[in-house]
């Protein structure tokens, strides 16, 4: 009796154990992932005095994100490298710190109306849910805003809301926004973008030649209705395309 016994007192956690594994593997998965989540989020914070991102939230709102379930399944084994990744259709995910800055420059509250460019894989997105209810994404490659549109309804993002078309002329049936997040770089800030920000509100957009020396502008809007545009910092975005209209 006493042999069995011991055997089985070692089979069982050993056997609770798998079956725990077996019908749970994405939850661990993630679980593990959140690991390097902390790592990365925590590297972020030492990359330069000027760009520190000390914003609980917007930390908080990068380790909720699984950023690797937003890139290719070849690629996520660097989904928490701080670098950007292919997407397919020459196109990225921007790197993590790229839009740990963006979030914590648009200074994002809860009643907030948001107003992205460029969904890409809808990982900004995302990020952008974390702080408010209201989100609205824009992606000009039919077969990515499908993609990210349904990635995001599978991981619980159901609030957004994501279009095709071409952003450059803003969603105007949703504005105004209090902020616009671009993430695809503009030869100019599009004047549309500017008539949709509210009074009081924030676009962070990068602004430069296509494949050139671009940078990250902030433009306020007073509470008057006038726009200041401070340059930040130099970047480096896939281009805003516009769609041909004849
Ligand atoms: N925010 C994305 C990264 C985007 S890369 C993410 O988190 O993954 C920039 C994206 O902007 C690309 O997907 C590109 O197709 C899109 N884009 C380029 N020009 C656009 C335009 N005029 N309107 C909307 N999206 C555009």
């Amino acid at each position: 009796m006493h042999g069995p016994h011991r055997y089985t007192s070692l089979l069982l956690p050993l056997l609770c154990g798998l079956i725990f594994v077996g019908l749970c593997p994405p939850a661990l998965a993630d679980a593990d992932r959140l690991a390097e989540r902390r790592a990365l989020v925590q590297s972020l914070r030492g990359v330069s005095p000027d760009l520190m991102i000390d914003d609980p939230r917007v930390r908080a709102a990068l380790l909720a994100v699984p950023r690797h379930r937003f890139v290719p399944e070849r690629l996520q084994a660097q989904a928490y490298l701080n670098k950007p990744l292919p997407i397919g259709y020459g196109q990225t995910i921007s790197q993590p710190l790229i839009v740990a800055l963006m979030t914590e420059l648009a200074e994002v509250a809860p009643h907030h109306k948001v107003l992205e460019i460029g969904t890409g894989s809808g990982y900004q997105a995302a990020v952008l849910a974390e702080l408010t209810d209201r989100v609205f994404s824009i992606e000009i490659i039919t077969p990515l805003a499908h993609q990210a549109g349904n990635r995001l309804e599978v991981l619980g993002y159901h609030r957004i809301q994501t279009r095709e078309g071409d952003g450059y002329y803003g969603w105007p049936e949703e504005a105004p926004f209090d902020r616009i997040l671009v993430t695809a770089a503009a030869a100019h800030i599009p004047p549309p973008l500017i008539r949709q920000l509210r009074p009081g509100g924030r676009m962070v957009i990068p602004v430069g030649p296509r494949w050139g020396a671009q940078t990250l502008m902030l433009v306020q809007k007073d509470e008057a209705g006038e726009t200041t545009t401070e340059s930040l910092l130099p970047v480096r975005f896939v281009p805003l395309t516009r769609q041909p209209t004849d």
